[in-house]
């Protein structure tokens, strides 16, 4: 008996929708299944409310995952370029923020209205809410229990995200569907998210809350290494802000971070450079070159830690080895965090179903014939930057024109 569907995709984010437009626009007969009240919450909430939806230099080397070269194929076959175009059809203006990255003018709804014609064109037939309960596979194709009844299709997308903002509605349902398939999964864990401290380790700092300012900062080693320079935030908690975003999904527990407070300069240089005849307190003159309120704290700090009350001493008077000793710590900050806040506050996960398992040009499970796997549930993680949209269209666009 052929199925009345030809394909049924699980999750109308932004993955699960461009799979089912690309699709429909195919010819194809489409079921797009969310169990959501409302559409896409996370491409609303993103970037702010303006949704920064690719960025222009997105390649393979932007992306984490256990297996590198999986992602090159469907990044090559739908570009930013390629979803500008759809913009551009649909008269969205955008604008770039910066370092590549791509925001609506107005509001991050236009990308959904967007994408919800596209799959209009399509014909795609919605069931929203819908709760997958049971999924089996026959001869016939695809058998999915729901609280709106069976639905019969050939072939299934699983495209329901990864578990980031569980108040949200993310489930860990795509992992679930793979290992049901007998597929390996990656080891899922937050990522683009703060990091956390020992309350007692993080006390001194506890106050700065609110402090930015420009760092770079790496972790982890070889293949594994993370290092960017950008903006860090100081939290009563710990550390957040884009390069601490950046360098979590990096960042293994028990692993240092070693950040450089004052990038891409030399602190040690400038210090004994302004030395002669300077009568200012080294936290004066320091709270001259850094925000004042850190270099405060740094100095009260490093006095605690028996390296002199250096803040009270003149410059004039401070001697060039304790200079460098303080600006050595400033410049290379290390830090072993607790943990993380979590998915409650991350932006994706990282893990996801091993790419080992899928075949890269249409996602494809290899082992089983009409499963498919695309965005954030599969083991392809983004940096901060409108990297992890730009997965979610290609991979989608790849498999749409694949099934
Ligand atoms: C606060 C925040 C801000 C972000 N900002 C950006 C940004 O500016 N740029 C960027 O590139 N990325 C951003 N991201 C990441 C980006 O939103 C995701 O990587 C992207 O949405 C993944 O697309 P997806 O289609 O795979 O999953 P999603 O967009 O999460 O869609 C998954 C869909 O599946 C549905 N679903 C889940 N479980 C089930 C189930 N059991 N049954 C039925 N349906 C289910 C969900 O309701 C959802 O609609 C942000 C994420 C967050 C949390």
């Amino acid at each position: 008996m052929t199925a009345p569907y030809d394909v049924a995709v699980i999750g109308a984010g932004a993955a699960g929708m461009m799979c089912a437009a690309v699709a429909g626009q195919r010819g194809l007969r489409v079921v797009l299944i969310d169990h959501a009240e409302r559409l896409a919450e996370k491409i609303r909430i993103s970037g702010g409310g303006r949704c920064n939806f690719t960025n222009l230099g997105a390649g393979p080397a932007n992306f984490l995952s256990d297996n590198p070269h999986f992602c090159r194929s469907a990044l090559a076959g739908y570009t930013p370029q390629d979803f500008l175009a759809l913009l551009r059809e649909h008269r969205i203006a955008w604008h770039e923020k910066h370092r590549g990255q791509l925001f609506c003018d107005d509001s991050s709804e236009s990308i959904i209205d967007m994408l919800r014609a596209e799959c209009q064109s399509g014909k795609v037939q919605w069931r929203m809410p819908c709760r997958v309960t049971e999924i089996s596979r026959s001869e016939a194709g695809y058998q999915l229990r729901t609280n709106q009844g069976d639905i019969r299709a050939e072939k299934l997308v699983v495209a329901t995200g990864g578990m980031a903002i569980p108040q949200l509605g993310a489930t860990d349902f795509g992992l679930k569907v793979a290992r049901q398939f007998g597929l390996k999964v990656i080891e899922p864990r937050p990522a683009l998210v703060p990091l956390t401290f020992d309350p007692v380790q993080w006390q001194p700092f506890a106050e700065l809350s609110g402090v930015a300012l420009e760092v770079s900062l790496a972790t982890g080693a070889g293949r594994a290494r993370g290092e960017f320079l950008e903006d860090l935030l100081f939290t009563h908690r710990g550390l957040s802000g884009p390069a601490i975003l950046q360098i979590s999904s990096f960042w293994r527990p028990g692993d240092e971070i070693v950040i450089d407070l004052a990038a891409g300069r030399d602190l040690a240089a400038e210090l004994i450079a302004a030395k002669p005849g300077n009568r200012q307190q080294l936290h004066t003159v320091l709270g001259g070159l850094w925000p004042r309120r850190l270099a405060d704290q740094w100095l009260r700090a490093a006095g605690q830690t028996g390296q002199g009350d250096l803040a009270e001493l003149r410059l004039a008077d401070a001697p060039d080895k304790a200079l460098r000793t303080l600006a050595d710590g400033i410049h290379r900050w290390r830090l072993v965090p607790s943990g993380t806040a979590g998915y409650k506050k991350a932006e994706v996960m990282r893990g996801g179903v091993d790419t080992r398992g899928l075949d890269q040009k249409s996602m494809q499970a290899r082992t089983v014939p009409g499963l498919y796997f695309i965005g954030e549930a599969v083991d392809v993680t983004g940096w901060l930057g409108g990297y992890n949209f730009q997965w979610a269209w290609a991979s989608g666009a790849a498999c749409g024109r694949a099934l």
